[in-house]
């Protein structure tokens, strides 16, 4: 009997691997077709100096709709694009778009705004990457100094020679970088010693653990104090309430992002939320 289960137990788990690589091919091939169909659609969500309450820059999240009016999320579909070669057609059309619209709304009067960008460490791998931004900045007839990558820290502790290169020659185009997710995974900072980032983005587990319990505060005090000795700006991401906006902004937070202010919108809203936070 025990065998048998045994058996069963074996089975039952091919069974659940044949249609997990089955779902994962049905949604690769309907990425493959997204993404020459150009399906997605960028939203943006606002980044405000927690003292003026302005917003200062938008970040760039890519939204893939589906018929029936939902997304398919991008932690979902971006780790497969990255293992199906897809990630740098796809992320060059967000850096393209991105630009485009950061450019756009500096036009209806919003002339200092800036647009995040993520960046997936394949993209950062390949040499074009320069180019592209290049191509990016330019067509969008937008400055660099308007542009911040955001980057993990996963991508910057791979510290290889091709990274440090990319790294060096987008910094003299004048774009700048913002550690993404910070906190989350690697207990090694050295890489920040080398690295000249402008940003921190303190990781939104952070954040959220603030009203649950009060052992993050010094946490997340240390981080930022860190920060400013380094000279990085921080932003605390996923902050959701007036409190713990309040709570960040007497840590000494520079700046602000999530639902509290605004989740990520399409760009024809963005002017009205940039009025009221202008
Ligand atoms: P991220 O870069 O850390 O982006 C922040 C995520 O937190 C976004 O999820 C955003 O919608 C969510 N968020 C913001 N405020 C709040 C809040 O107050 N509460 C909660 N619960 N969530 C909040 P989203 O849009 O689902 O994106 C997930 C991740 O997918 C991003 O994390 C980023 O790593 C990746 N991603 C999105 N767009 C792109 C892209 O164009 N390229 C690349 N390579 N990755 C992207
Ligand atoms: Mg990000
Ligand atoms: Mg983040
Ligand atoms: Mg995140």
């Amino acid at each position: 009997k025990a065998k048998e289960d045994g058996r069963n137990t074996v089975r039952q788990y091919d069974d659940k691997l044949d249609q997990d690589n089955a779902d994962k091919f049905n949604l690769q091939q309907h990425l493959r077709q997204a993404i020459r169909q150009r399906a997605f659609v960028l939203y943006y969500q606002p980044q405000v100096d927690l003292r003026s309450q302005q917003i200062i820059s938008v970040e760039a999240l890519l939204r893939w709709p589906q018929p029936d009016g939902s997304f398919i999320s991008p932690a979902e579909f971006i780790p497969l694009a990255e293992q199906c070669g897809l990630i740098s057609e796809l992320g060059n059309w967000v850096l393209a778009e991105a630009c485009l619209a950061c450019a756009r709304l500096r036009q209806q009067g919003f002339s200092q705004l800036r647009v995040a960008v993520n960046l997936s460490y394949v993209q950062f791998k390949n040499e074009q990457l320069e180019l592209t931004i290049q191509h990016a900045l330019l067509d969008a007839r937008l400055p660099a100094s308007a542009l911040e990558l955001e980057l993990t820290e996963s991508l910057l502790i791979s510290d290889t020679e091709l990274v440090q290169k990319q790294l060096n020659n987008l910094s003299k185009l004048g774009v700048t970088f913002a550690i993404d997710d910070f906190g989350t995974g690697y207990s090694n900072l050295g890489y920040l010693r080398s690295f000249n980032a402008t940003t921190l983005k303190v990781d939104r587990s952070f954040i959220t653990s603030l009203g649950v319990s009060s052992r993050d505060e010094p946490l997340i005090q240390a981080i930022i104090n860190m920060a400013k000795g380094l000279g990085l700006k921080t932003v605390a991401e996923g902050i959701e309430n007036e409190a713990t906006a309040q709570l960040l902004t007497r840590l000494g937070c520079d700046e602000g992002q999530g639902y509290y202010w605004s989740p990520a919108v399409p760009e024809n809203k963005l002017p009205a939320l940039l009025q009221t936070h202008g």
